[in-house]
């Protein structure tokens, strides 16, 4: 707290992860030895840079970018680039800390990391986007490679940002390895990455249920955002039979209570990816309920799926929601629970799945990408399917081999904290002091 007194966001993450490891760790004090615990709170390396670009009319802009490489225990810093306004230090080492778990979880050998900028493309045009991915690369490329730090895409970061950075990186190094993951399929994307984080996320929901003796079938789904996360949680969520009821963007909530169909996700999409509209305009185009300023959890629902930021659902929220009968609540967002919301959901013994392993699918399937450019081999979209598939069923079981309690209760928090820091802390361990 003394080193990092400006950064809340890093501190909550710490707070987090070590206040449920804590019981852990006195049972195995081997890793409370040698500073791992003082080494794992600090990043390994943390860049900060000015980007100057210039924009349609020829003024000059001047942001602020990032990237912190947090740990490369168990393979090369991977994690995503986020373009947004509020993006800082606390966030993205907030982010970096929470990567590097994630990843641990998904069994596949990646390092955690996390990047990004204060740039806000909305309202950008495309060729304004261009340039500052361009004006960005020139700097980060430096710190990035195939076996050194692999980005992907986050918040304001998709396919068309991705190909921007990747093409640039290209060019500059004159290397066409992979060091972007998200890219488009004519260039070496992975079929299914697209999807990959809500696809996982309603897998990894599928898991938690069946702990009850439920399925998704007929239950009623708030989710949160409306973005690339949101959309495929809607689509798998529906797949399986659910109904859901909201989506939401920083502006408000759409809440449809007859649920979504295929035929209006291909309406939100269309807004959302093609226009880079608002929710408001979706809620115009198919006459539904729009609440401006609200977010949905106030929604009666059976599983609730956040899926925009970090702390949009605290502890009034949460207790509305136990309230009105939640069974099953799974982060597609990183950390939007706040502390006290997460302590309410795990005492009143929901079902609830942080984000490092519920949404961990989609740095899974990156992980996959990784593979088959490594092996210039694309895969069939029904083979990453089932690895995606599978890699959710292991992150779950080892959650619940960390996390089950005396009385049966899996506290997936706890486990999935002490699952992804025994790999790393064993890796940090076996690799000695530096
Ligand atoms: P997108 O940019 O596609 O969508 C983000 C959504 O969240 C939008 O609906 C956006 O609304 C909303 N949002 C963003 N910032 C805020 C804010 N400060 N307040 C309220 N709403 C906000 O991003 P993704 O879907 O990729 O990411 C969503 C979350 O999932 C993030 O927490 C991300 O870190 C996490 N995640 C993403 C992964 C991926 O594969 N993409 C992997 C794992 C986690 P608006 O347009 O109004 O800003």
């Amino acid at each position: 707290k003394a080193r990092d007194p400006h950064q809340p966001e890093f501190l909550q993450a710490v707070h987090e992860v070590m206040s449920s490891l804590w019981d852990f760790i006195a049972a195995h004090p081997r890793y409370a030895e040698s500073g791992l615990l003082d080494r794992l709170v600090e990043p390994e390396r943390a860049i900060q840079f000015r980007v100057a670009w210039t924009d349609d009319h020829g003024d000059v802009h001047v942001n602020r970018a990032f990237r912190i490489q947090h740990s490369s225990a168990i393979g090369p810093f991977k994690g995503g680039m986020r373009f947004h306004p509020s993006v800082n230090m606390s966030i993205l080492k907030f982010l970096a800390f929470e990567q590097t778990f994630k990843n641990a979880l998904t069994t596949l050998p990646m390092g955690g990391a996390k990047g990004g900028s204060d740039f806000d493309p909305k309202g950008r045009s495309r060729g304004e986007v261009m340039r500052f991915c361009q004006a960005l690369m020139v700097e980060l490329h430096r710190h990035l490679g195939p076996d050194t730090d692999v980005p992907a895409g986050d918040i304001g970061v998709g396919a068309r940002e991705v190909g921007f950075m990747a093409g640039m990186m290209k060019k500059l190094t004159n290397n066409a390895a992979c060091v972007f993951t998200g890219k488009g399929l004519s260039f070496g994307g992975s079929l299914i990455r697209p999807e990959a984080t809500g696809y996982g996320l309603v897998y990894f929901v599928e898991q938690m249920l069946a702990t009850r003796a439920m399925t998704l079938e007929g239950l009623r789904v708030s989710v949160s955002g409306s973005g690339n996360v949101a959309q495929y949680a809607v689509e798998k969520a529906m797949a399986f039979g659910a109904r859901v009821v909201t989506v939401s963007d920083s502006t408000g909530t759409v809440i449809d209570e007859d649920g979504f169909t295929p035929e209006k996700l291909a309406e939100l999409m269309d807004v959302k990816n093609v226009h880079y509209g608002r929710v408001e305009d979706y809620a115009k185009r198919l006459n539904l309920r729009f609440e401006a300023g609200k977010r949905p959890w106030g929604v009666p629902v059976d599983v609730a799926l956040p899926c925009a930021t970090e702390n949009e659902l605290d502890g009034d929220a949460a207790r509305e929601l136990v309230r009105n009968g939640v069974k099953c609540v799974a982060e597609g967002a990183n950390m939007p629970s706040t502390l006290e919301a997460a302590d309410v959901f795990v005492g009143a013994k929901v079902l609830y799945g942080p984000g490092k392993a519920a949404n961990a699918g989609g740095v899974a399937t990156s992980g996959l990408e990784m593979t088959q450019n490594a092996q210039r081999l694309p895969w069939e979209r029904e083979e990453v399917d089932a690895r995606l598939q599978l890699i959710m069923r292991d992150i779950h079981d080892n959650c619940v081999r960390y996390g089950r309690k005396d009385d049966g209760f899996i506290n997936y928090v706890d486990g999935a904290n002490t699952a992804g820091f025994v790999k790393v802390a064993d890796a940090m361990i076996a690799q000695g002091l530096y």
